[in-house]
């Protein structure tokens, strides 16, 4: 079955067109067959908490644009997920906030880089980095701490979307303020995180940009009013309370 054939009546459109979009990517090269898994564990969470973007996971979309905005050198990191899942949306989230996009992947080769760095301009983005991979995160092997010297590695801001919590761990060390898209509370990349969004990044991207967009006007002191507004240990814990008191009794997780 492919994209075009799920019925968009199907109660569980939203799911099935993310799960083709993943299948789809691996098939292209630029999503790894871990990224199924990945997607896996993802798609049960999402279950959980409805499928929906919680308040609080909407203050942390807000959170995140207003830090992108105030930042000097933000950074968006691209995965092999992130790619197949929301290219045009990273793109245009990386355009609202004048952040660089950087692939860095868990399994880094320079082939899959370059299928990512090349889906991405297909989908609107200028510049690419990842390539040079002349830069390091300390602490790491080298194939999973390679990052670009002039793009990761000098960031301020990283978001870093479905992020391995090693390197999210790592990226904390190097003094990194994150934003990280996870939608298991209890995953350390979150936890790690000093913007957690628990919410699909198929949600979440464009939730940002919208609040970038509303932002993009705001002083610096309504920047630090939207920061102040979220709370990171209560997103993650009004997440956790959603997911283990969520019933089975909505529309979309009915049908399934
Ligand atoms: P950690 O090492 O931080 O504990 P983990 O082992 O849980 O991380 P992975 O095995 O890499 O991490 O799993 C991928 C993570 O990405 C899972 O927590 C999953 O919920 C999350 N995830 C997968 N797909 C999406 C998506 N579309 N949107 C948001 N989160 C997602």
């Amino acid at each position: 079955m492919t994209q075009t054939e799920i019925p968009e009546d199907h109660p569980r459109y939203a799911s099935l067109v993310t799960r083709h979009r993943i299948e789809a990517g691996v098939e292209k090269g630029i999503t790894s067959k871990q990224g199924l898994i990945a997607q896996g564990r993802g798609e049960a969470f999402d279950y959980l908490l409805g499928e929906r973007t919680l308040p609080s996971a909407d203050r942390a979309a807000r959170a995140a644009a207003a830090t992108l905005l105030a930042a000097d050198r933000p950074v968006i990191s691209v995965n092999g997920n992130v790619a197949a899942l929301a290219p045009a949306e990273t793109v245009e989230l990386a355009d609202a906030v004048d952040a660089d996009l950087e692939v860095n992947l868990f399994n880094h080769t320079d082939e899959r880089v370059r299928r990512i760095a090349d889906h991405l301009r297909e989908h609107g983005a200028d510049a690419v980095k990842g390539l040079a991979a002349d830069g390091e995160i300390p602490g790491l092997s080298h194939a999973r701490g390679t990052v670009d010297a002039d793009g990761i590695e000098a960031a301020d801001v990283v978001v870093v979307p479905l992020e391995d919590g090693d390197r999210a761990e790592a990226l904390d060390a190097m003094g990194k303020t994150e934003i990280v898209v996870d939608l298991n509370p209890g995953s350390r990349s979150p936890r790690t995180a000093d913007v957690p969004i628990v919410d699909n990044l198929v949600r979440a991207v464009p939730n940002v940009t919208a609040h970038a967009r509303d932002l993009a006007d705001a002083s610096p002191a309504e920047l630090r009013e939207a920061l102040d507004a979220f709370d990171a240990a209560e997103a993650l814990t009004a997440a956790e309370a959603a997911i283990r008191s969520g019933a089975f009794d909505r529309g979309a997780a009915d049908a399934a």
